[in-house]
């Protein structure tokens, strides 16, 4: 044989060729039934040119780089003068530019900052949920720079200076002076050493001044650095109120933020987390004095669906994989796709991404509509969270699960399960934890309960004749009617969520709805992936469904 020598042990052979140089919409039947149910259907082309730049090697290869060469924070310069500035991998660049350049940040807002019609919600989750299966760090600055916008509102004077600049498809990567950019991001500050949950235990103080505010504290976790803003909650005269702090002062001057590590993260590695102290640094009031919360749950709204975006993505990557793993590794004489065991694994994860994703988009269309219809305002605020609790929290078992599909060499760094494990549990942990996003859904319905009640009635509707769902249906009655539900919280929310993943599935693939029901609502499984009873036919379609051959 050419080049072989004596030295030459061994063949390779019966390896898995990378998952590069896809289409990552085409490839997709879900997604693109997804996107034309919930009303994007004519931005199919769009989409298809977006996936296949995102899934070509080019990226997968900037993936690896942005992750293997984290963030470096620069504290001090050679002198000893305090420069506080992040320097990233030029890799993180190329994915911010990207991502930015796609308008993920700003797609869903007009340029007066009011939401953009529909189906802007909907486009952009698409978007996103592609992106989120090749690179998640450099998502957390894009995310909270959208959605930011939402409580910029209760200061519009504010806010219109800022909007070109936000809205702007211009990565502009400099340490100046926003007004100097062409383009900014905007992160946010709530988190302190005492409580990041509590947030009404912040301890950080705000002196009001001619111009702004002067804010002395410190946050625990402040992500995205290098953003030219954040978003930030500090104990004013009149209570813990909402403030924008740029990282320079209205003069020109470097504003008093002063980093003081980076934390050394389990996943989420090309993003910078950092711990920050605040020393007279300047601020601007966002919203009244005292309505601190009020005024940055708008934001926090948006940034827990893009947690369920991003963790629904990170899903059908490891499913995707383990499928075309599936498809090349001969096991005793088999692929492994053909082991019985095997399918019944593949396809139950493949009911799962399938109901992920299904309830994201029909999320995102409540968004779009929440305008003009105020069920849909509801739908939107209640399922929100619902979709952050379910997805969020069964995206770490999944992977794990798509990960033994794929066997030794994906628990090896080299292979992109590895990431794709350790930055799933990450969103379920911030921007609400399961228990806090539990009593969110709780305190909706406690709120509106007439309206929740007959929200559920529209999606019992919608979910009509489908295996279970009268029997959820009887329980969340029961429940949403009960004082002493947060003992139960955790099962009204899943229960919830596996209902309205189950109505929006039978409006973009009702054959998926029937199977997703009856394993899911009325079977209930509790033991792991591929005890589930899905009949080999629909095995057999689920798996060509989540990647047609050829
Ligand atoms: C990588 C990373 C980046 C982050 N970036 C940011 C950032 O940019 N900005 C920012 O502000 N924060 C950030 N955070 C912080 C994050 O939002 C908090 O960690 C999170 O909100 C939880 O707060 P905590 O860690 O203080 O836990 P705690 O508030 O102490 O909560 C601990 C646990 O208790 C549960 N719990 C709380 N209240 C109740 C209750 N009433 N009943 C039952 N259970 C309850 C929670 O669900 C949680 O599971 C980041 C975190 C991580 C990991």
């Amino acid at each position: 044989m050419a080049g072989s020598s004596r030295f030459d042990t061994h063949d390779v052979t019966n390896q898995t060729p990378p998952y590069v140089n896809v289409d990552l919409f085409a490839s997709d039947p879900a997604l693109q039934a997804a996107v034309a149910a919930n009303g994007a259907g004519n931005e199919a082309t769009e989409l298809s040119k977006f996936g296949k730049r995102w899934g070509s090697a080019d990226m997968v290869e900037a993936a690896r780089l942005a992750n293997e060469n984290p963030p470096k924070l620069k504290t001090f310069d050679a002198s000893g003068f305090r420069r506080d500035v992040v320097e990233f991998h030029p890799s993180y660049h190329q994915f911010m530019r990207e991502s930015i350049g796609a308008g993920l940040h700003a797609m869903t807002w007009r340029a007066d900052g009011v939401r953009a019609s529909a189906p802007a919600e909907v486009a952009r989750a698409a978007r996103y949920y592609m992106v989120a299966q090749v690179e998640n760090g450099h998502m957390c600055p894009v995310t909270m720079t959208r959605a930011a916008v939402a409580a910029l509102s209760v200061q519009p004077e504010l806010r219109d200076r800022l909007l070109p600049k936000i809205l702007s498809r211009d990565y502009d990567q400099r340490f100046r002076p926003w007004s100097e950019k062409t383009g900014i991001t905007l992160g946010m500050g709530m988190t302190e050493k005492q409580g990041g949950t509590d947030v009404r235990a912040n301890t950080t103080h705000a002196e009001a001044g001619a111009d702004g505010y002067l804010i002395t504290g410190h946050k625990w976790f402040m992500s995205a650095p290098m953003c030219d803003a954040f978003l930030v909650l500090a104990q004013a005269s009149g209570g813990l109120t909402c403030f924008l702090m740029p990282r320079f002062r209205p003069d020109g001057s470097v504003n008093g933020l002063r980093f003081q590590r980076l934390k050394d993260k389990l996943g989420n590695r090309s993003n910078a987390s950092s711990e920050v102290e605040f020393a007279d640094a300047f601020a601007w009031r966002l919203g009244e004095e005292g309505r601190g919360v009020r005024t940055i749950i708008e934001m926090v709204q948006l940034t827990r669906l893009d947690c369920a975006i991003a963790s629904a993505g990170l899903m059908r990557m490891a499913l995707v994989q383990a499928l075309h793993h599936a498809r090349h590794r001969m096991v005793f004489q088999r692929h492994l796709v053909d082991q019985p065991m095997m399918r019944s694994v593949l396809a139950d994860l493949a009911l799962d991404c399938e109901g992920a994703l299904a309830l994201v988009m029909r999320v995102c269309r409540a968004v779009d509509r929440s305008a003009a219809d105020a069920e849909e305002a509801l739908r939107a605020r209640l399922l929100t969270p619902v979709a952050k609790y379910w997805i969020c929290k069964m995206a770490p078992a999944f992977v794990y699960e798509a990960m033994e599909c794929i066997g030794g060499n994906a628990y090896v760094e080299e292979s992109v399960l590895a990431r794709l494990y350790r930055e799933a549990p990450v969103n379920a942990i911030w921007e609400g934890s399961g228990n806090v996003v539990g009593l969110d859904v709780l305190r909706v319905i406690g709120r509106e309960r007439e309206a929740a009640q007959s929200l559920l009635e529209t999606i019992r509707n919608e979910a009509s004749d489908l295996p279970g769902v009268d029997e959820a249906i009887a329980f969340l009655a029961k429940n949403f009617a009960d004082p002493e539900v947060e003992t139960n919280a955790r099962g009204v929310v899943e229960r919830m969520a596996l209902l309205a993943a189950s109505a929006a599935l039978k409006t973009s693939a009702p054959r998926a709805a029937e199977v997703f029901a009856g394993a899911r609502l009325a079977e209930r499984r509790n033991a792991g992936y591929g005890a589930a009873a899905i009949a080999p036919e629909a095995q057999t379609w689920l798996l060509e469904r989540t990647l047609p051959v050829g």
